[in-house]
């Protein structure tokens, strides 16, 4: 059996960066202990090639979603139709949603108008939403007090570089906050010590390859079998030893996405 060291809980498996190689970087993630992939969809209309690879590839998951950076033009997808599509075997998230300020591609009210409605799919399936919350701290924060309020959901803010503020009231919240190699980098002290204040039982790590390698690939293509970097570097910086940290993510992450089958229950590890 594949053992299950850590889970890159966010990575995009169906991009065409992935195309010449993808069954040997699985492998290779395989290899350096990654028993778990969830691969993340950002529209809801390449679905099928996101669960393509979910279903040839015991090891990978997927979730069902639009970035809001593709909110304007897929903004119509109903909250009933996402709880439909997520109810396929493989499907173990909603997202990735949320509010991205930082390009100027989507109008902030359709982006907050889709952000909710997988708001609505998350409560209703009880999946946990993978949030994507880009330079607009104040906006995701109201959003989530608001409709926490109307009836709790799972969630996650993936790849975190908020403020301390927002990791404060997710965790508040009852949400999970997932570091991925930014935290590794030289210049990220201010997040190091963001991700200091985070319970250790709500920390997750992602790759969110191919984008953001951490150290020592920085600037190259990422892929899953580095989370294991970005999981040594938060380790040292939190004071950890390694093998504690990663069996407490990968705890953390069996924990919030419960439909994901635990792969070191039932045999050796
Ligand atoms: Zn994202
Ligand atoms: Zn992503």
């Amino acid at each position: 059996m594949t053992p299950c060291i850590l889970v890159d809980s966010h990575c995009h498996l169906d991009f065409p960066d992935f195309d010449a190689d993808r069954e040997a970087l699985i492998g290779r993630a395989n290899a350096a202990g990654v028993g778990i992939m969830v691969s993340i969809c950002t529209q809801v209309i390449n679905r099928a090639r996101v669960l393509a690879i979910a279903e040839n590839f015991a090891c990978v998951f997927a979730s069902i979603g639009t970035h809001p950076l593709n909110a304007a033009d897929e903004d119509e997808v109903p909250v009933a139709d996402l709880v439909r599509l997520a109810a396929h075997p493989k499907v173990v998230a909603i997202g990735e949603a949320g509010l991205d300020f930082h390009y100027d591609r989507a109008p902030h009210d359709r982006q907050e108008r889709v952000f909710r409605r997988h708001i609505a799919a998350a409560r209703e399936t009880r999946l946990p939403l993978v949030i994507h919350a880009r330079d607009a701290d104040a906006d995701v924060e109201r959003i989530l007090v608001d409709e926490t309020g109307k009836g709790a959901f799972p969630f996650v803010l993936h790849c975190f570089t908020a403020g301390q503020r927002l990791a404060s009231v997710g965790v508040e919240l009852g949400g999970y906050v997932s570091f991925s190699g930014i935290v590794a980098f030289k210049n990220s002290a201010d997040l190091r010590a963001v991700a200091a204040s985070v319970p250790l039982d709500r920390i997750l790590v992602e790759t969110d390859a191919p984008y953001l390698a951490p150290p020592p690939n920085r600037g190259k293509r990422n892929e899953p079998a580095f989370v294991r970097d970005t999981a040594e570097a938060l380790a040292g910086a939190l004071g950890l030893d390694f093998d504690t940290f990663a069996r407490q993510t990968t705890d953390n992450f069996f924990r919030l996405c419960r439909k994901v089958p635990d792969p070191r229950v039932g045999g050796p590890t």
